[in-house]
């Protein structure tokens, strides 16, 4: 079992929904740890590198308006198989063929205003985190606060 990190991208009907916050807990809860995090807007030749596989497609002018249209999170998450494991919690493209209690299935029923994406391999994932977050802005940290709780609060 290989710990990951996948990318995620909080897309713009996210924020205009205001829905950053519960689909960010819904990561933390399941386990996954942040490693990046930030707020940028996408320009159309970042979003023709990201959705390359899909220029050409009829409804890619809509799709780069949309991720264009307001800003987006990005998100690097790390945890074991997390690629994998993030894309099941998504759920399908088509998000009214998403099961309930999937990101999609719970908050859209979209296929092109479908709230998240999600690396789909270890390969694109490697590519995307690197397309969207610089060495230093990821953090690889480990879970300490139980030790630093305990040292402290012995401390009279
Ligand atoms: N998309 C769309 N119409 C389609 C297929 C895709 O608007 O018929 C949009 C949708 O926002 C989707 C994104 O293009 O999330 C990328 O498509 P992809 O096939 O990579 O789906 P995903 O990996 O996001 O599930
Ligand atoms: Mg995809």
């Amino acid at each position: 079992m290989a710990v990951e990190q996948t990318l995620i991208l909080l897309k713009p009907d996210t924020l205009q929904r205001g829905l950053i916050g519960p689909v960010i807990a819904r990561l933390e809860a399941r386990g996954l740890q942040m490693v990046g995090l930030k707020m940028l807007k996408l320009d159309k030749a970042k979003c023709d590198e990201h959705y390359a596989h899909l220029v050409g497609k009829s409804f890619y002018p809509g799709l780069v308006s949309f991720m264009t249209s307001s800003p987006i999170v990005a998100l690097v998450v790390s945890g074991p198989e997390a690629v994998k494991v993030v894309r099941d919690m998504c759920g399908p493209t088509n998000a009214r063929n998403a099961m309930p209690g999937t990101i999609r299935g719970d908050y859209s029923l979209s296929t092109q205003y479908n709230v998240i994406h999600a690396s789909d391999s270890l390969e694109t994932a490697q590519k995307e985190v690197a397309r969207f977050f610089k060495k230093d802005e990821l953090f690889v940290w480990e879970r300490t606060l139980d030790k630093l709780t305990a040292a402290a609060d012995e401390k009279k």
